[in-house]
C-alpha cells in the first residue's frame, strides 16, 4: 500500500545544475508509473529524491500523506533496483538476494508456532501456581513473568531482525518466482548478464516494501533478453502487486509497462498520460517525436479554412482535414497560418497512381523488417519522410517496385493527423 505524491520538487546540484524543475506528480497505490525521455533529462535524480538517496532542494515528496524529506532510506520502505547489478561478488547468489534480510534491524511481531505456544501455555500455568506459594520477592517477579507470557500468548512475540527459516522461505520463493533456484549456490561471475540482474530483482523483493523502484534494470541487456525481462517484469508485476516507479530512456519500454507514462526534457515533465494518450494525442512536438518507433514524421506546411472545412498542403497535394480533427481545430479557432503536421509512418498509405490527395515521392532507402518495409522517400523538397508498409498483402513484385529511386504516391487521412504551433510547439489540438 502506497501512494506517492510529489509537489513542487526541486533539485539543484552544486553549481547551480537544476536537474529537475517544479515536478507535480500523484501516483496511487499500486499504479505502475514509468518515467521517460532522453539521457540527462532528470529522471534518475528525480527517483533517487524518492528514494531518499538525493536531498530535494525544494518541495515536498509524500507517501502515504506522510512526508518523507527527512526520512532515510532504509526508513521509506522503499526497494530499489539499478542498470549495474551491484551485486557482491564473493557472495553467492543465495546470500546476495538474502542480504537485506540479514541486515534487517526491524523489530517485528511474529505468531507463535504451536511448539512455542504449547511451551508459554506450561509456563504461564507453572508460574501460576507457584504464585500461590512463593513468598513477596518471588511473587513480583513471577507476576512479571505472567504478564508477559499472557502479552506473548495473546499478540504473538517481537523479534529483531529475520529468523533463518523465514529467510531461507523468502529467498527460495524469490528465485522462485525469477527462475534463478538452480544457480543460488553459484557466484555471480558464473552467470549471465540477465541472470545478474535477475539477482538484483531478487534482493529488491525480498523484503516487504512500499515502493518499488527501478532504474533502467534492463539497459545492460542484449536486445532479447531486453524483450524478455520486460514481460518478465510484467509478470513479477502482477505477483508483487505494489506501486512502482521504473525509469528508462527506452519509449518501447514505457510504453509496454507502464500504467501511466511521465514523459520528461531537461527536468520538465512534458506530459504525463497512458501510454495510448501520449501515443494518440502527444500534447507537444517532443512528445509526439519520442512515443512511437519509427519517429513521426514532421514538416511545416500551411493550413487553409475553407467555407468550414481545414485542409493541408503538404509538398503540392490537397488534403482534407476530416472528422474529430477539423472539429478540433475549430473548436480552438485555429486559423489559417503556418503549422507543424505530424503524421506516423504506420498512418502513410501507398496510392497506386498520382492525384491532388497525394504526396510525390521517391524511394532513398528501403528497410525490409520482414513483416513491414520502411520506406524512407525524399518529397519533392527534399523533405525526409518515413513510410511504413505491411508486406502481408503485396506481391514480390509490388515489393520490388519500392525499391530506390522509384516515384510512389503517398497519402493519410484526416484523423491520423496531428497539428503542432510553429513557435511554442504545442499541439493545436489539445
Ligand atoms: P537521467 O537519469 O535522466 O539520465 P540524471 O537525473 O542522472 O538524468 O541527471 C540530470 C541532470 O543532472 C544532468 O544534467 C546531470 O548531468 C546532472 N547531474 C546528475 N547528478 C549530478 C551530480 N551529482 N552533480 C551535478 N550534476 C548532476
Ligand atoms: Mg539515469
Amino acid at each position: 500500500m502506497a501512494q506517492i505524491l510529489l509537489e513542487n520538487v526541486k533539485k539543484i546540484y552544486d553549481g547551480n545544475v537544476v536537474a529537475v524543475h517544479d515536478f507535480n506528480l500523484e501516483i496511487k497505490d499500486k499504479e505502475f508509473v514509468v518515467f521517460v525521455g532522453p539521457s540527462g533529462c532528470g529522471k534518475s535524480t528525480t527517483l533517487r529524491m524518492v528514494a531518499g538517496l538525493e536531498e530535494i532542494s525544494e518541495g515536498t515528496v509524500s507517501i502515504d500523506g506522510e512526508i518523507v524529506n527527512d526520512l532515510q532510506p532504509k526508513d521509506r520502505h522503499i526497494s530499489m533496483v539499478f542498470q549495474n547489478y551491484a551485486l557482491y561478488p564473493h557472495l553467492t547468489v543465495f546470500e546476495n538476494i538474502a542480504f537485506p534480510l540479514r541486515l534487517s534491524k526491524e523489530k517485528r511481531l511474529v505468531a507463535l508456532s504451536d511448539v512455542e505456544k504449547a511451551k508459554a501455555e506450561k509456563q504461564l500455568s507453572e508460574a501460576k501456581l507457584k504464585l500461590d506459594v512463593s513468598n513477596e520477592k518471588e511473587r513480583a517477579k513471577l507476576s512479571a513473568q505472567i504478564e508477559e507470557l499472557t502479552e506473548k500468548l495473546e499478540k504473538g512475540k517481537y523479534i529483531t531482525g529475520f529468523t533463518s527459516d523465514e529467510i531461507y522461505e523468502r529467498v527460495t520463493n524469490a528465485a522462485e518466482i525469477l527462475g534463478i533456484t538452480d544457480y543460488l549456490a553459484r557466484k555471480p561471475r558464473a552467470l549471465s548478464g540477465g541472470q545478474r540482474q535477475r539477482v538484483a530483482i531478487g534482493r529488491a523483493m525480498v523484503k516487504d516494501c512500499k515502493v518499488f523502484l527501478m532504474d533502467e534494470p534492463l539497459s545492460n541487456l542484449d536486445a532479447k533478453l531486453r524483450n524478455q525481462m520486460r514481460a518478465e517484469i510484467i509478470l513479477l508485476r502482477k505477483r508483487i502487486n505494489t506501486t512502482f516507479i521504473y525509469v528508462t530512456h527506452d519509449q518501447t519500454e514505457a510504453m509496454t509497462l507502464g500504467d501511466r507514462i511521465v514523459i520528461m526534457k531537461d527536468g520538465v515533465i512534458m506530459q504525463v498520460g497512458t501510454p495510448s494518450e501520449v501515443f494518440d494525442t502527444p500534447s507537444n512536438l517532443f512528445v509526439a517525436e519520442f512515443i512511437g518507433a519509427p519517429k513521426m514524421n514532421t514538416f511545416k506546411t500551411r493550413l487553409t479554412c475553407e467555407d468550414g472545412k481545414y485542409y493541408v498542403n503538404p509538398f503540392g497535394s490537397k488534403l482534407e482535414v476530416t472528422g474529430e480533427k477539423g472539429l478540433k481545430l475549430a473548436e480552438n479557432h485555429v486559423s489559417n497560418k503556418e503549422v507543424i503536421l505530424g503524421v506516423r509512418p504506420e498512418h502513410m498509405v501507398l496510392r497506386k497512381e498520382a492525384s491532388e490527395d497525394a504526396i510525390k515521392c521517391v524511394v532513398q532507402v528501403n528497410e525490409m523488417m520482414g513483416s513491414e518495409l520502411h520506406l524512407h522517400v525524399l518529397t519533392n523538397d527534399g523533405t525526409k519522410l518515413i513510410v511504413r508498409v505491411p508486406t502481408v498483402n503485396l506481391t514480390h513484385e509490388e515489393v520490388r517496385a519500392l525499391s530506390n529511386g522509384e516515384t510512389i504516391y503517398v497519402s493519410f487521412e484526416g484523423k491520423v493527423m496531428h497539428f503542432f504551433d510553429v513557435e511554442t510547439e504545442q499541439s493545436l489540438l489539445k
